[in-house]
């Protein structure tokens, strides 16, 4: 502070400081992970999207372990946002994410793969397939697209992790062909959600990226748009272009329109914060069975 005529004024250098304990309004009860229409009609499927809440724990809600983050806390987290959604938190199973195409499917064997800390991933990829209760899927995001599909007959369920690496390798199309040959699944029927992701006009990338896309979906040019100096790449209508080409019907795909960067208040953005920020995640499980 300086003083200035007798009277005290805050120095603009040192920002009126919060009152720590005071808890924040929406840090009073579970965090609500957010839900697609679509995919919540669907009997016995649990789904939600967790997302970034100041105040929530040490990082925001944040529930990746890898550093520089604090593992318990993010432990925690996945425990709160869990039993926001009904689930078991020590069910999960979590891929080491790898910017891939591999497709993992997990059974309630591989329950707490990768749950708590310090634990061995289900695995390496960036897609979960089961058609199993007992399991929770959950892939982690910040920036790359989360795409959640339901196969509502068999059932089975599958979460997807999908940045611009996945993408140009068709991760989308791998999980639907996984599906379909670990459980049948007719991709006609199945269901799909993209949940949040950078969207277009915040995400610039380089030439190469371009080609690439280019090269495994040549009629994908309406997911680039040219911004001048770079392309501009639309993850959303990207994976929804793969998800058609698989043989979802357009009809049964629900897009999330939240940009991730422009809504960093509410959502972890790798460009918007840098690496270091938090990872939300999207999870998806099949519930027990009534009398299991
Ligand atoms: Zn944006």
């Amino acid at each position: 502070m300086t003083e200035t005529s007798g009277v005290m004024v805050l120095d603009p250098a040192f920002p009126t400081p919060r009152d720590g304990s005071a808890p924040e309004p929406h840090c009073q009860g579970p965090p609500r992970p957010l839900k697609s229409a679509l995919l919540d009609a669907v009997p016995g499927v649990v789904h939600g999207i967790t997302g970034r809440v100041p105040g929530l724990g040490a990082a925001d809600g944040n529930v990746a372990y890898s550093a520089p983050r604090d593992r318990q806390d993010a432990w925690l987290m996945r425990q709160r946002w869990c039993a926001a959604l009904g689930l078991d938190a020590a069910r999960l199973a979590v891929l080491g994410q790898i910017h891939g195409a591999a497709v993992r499917k997990v059974g309630a064997d591989d329950a707490g793969s990768g749950a708590r800390p310090a634990t061995d991933p289900a695995g390496y990829g960036d897609a979960l397939i089961s058609d199993e209760p007992g399991v929770v899927l959950m892939t982690l995001h910040a920036d790359c697209l989360p795409l959640l599909l339901v196969d509502p007959d068999r059932p089975a369920v599958a979460a997807v992790h999908a940045g611009w690496r996945g993408t140009v390798a068709d991760i989308a199309g791998a999980t639907v062909a996984g599906m379909r040959r670990a459980f049948g699944s007719d991709p006609a029927r199945l269901l799909g959600y993209i949940g949040p992701t950078i969207g277009p006009d915040c995400y610039e990338v380089g030439p190469e990226v371009a080609e690439a896309w280019l090269a495994v979906a040549p009629d994908g040019q309406a997911s680039l748009r040219d911004t001048g100096s770079r392309p501009s790449f639309d993850l959303r209508r990207a994976n929804r272009h793969l998800l058609a080409a698989a043989g979802l019907e357009p009809a049964r795909i629900e897009v999330s329109s939240i940009c991730t960067r422009h809504d960093g208040d509410a959502w972890f953005s790798h460009r918007g914060q840098g690496p270091a920020t938090g990872r939300f995640g999207a999870i998806i499980a099949l519930a027990d069975r009534d009398g299991d």
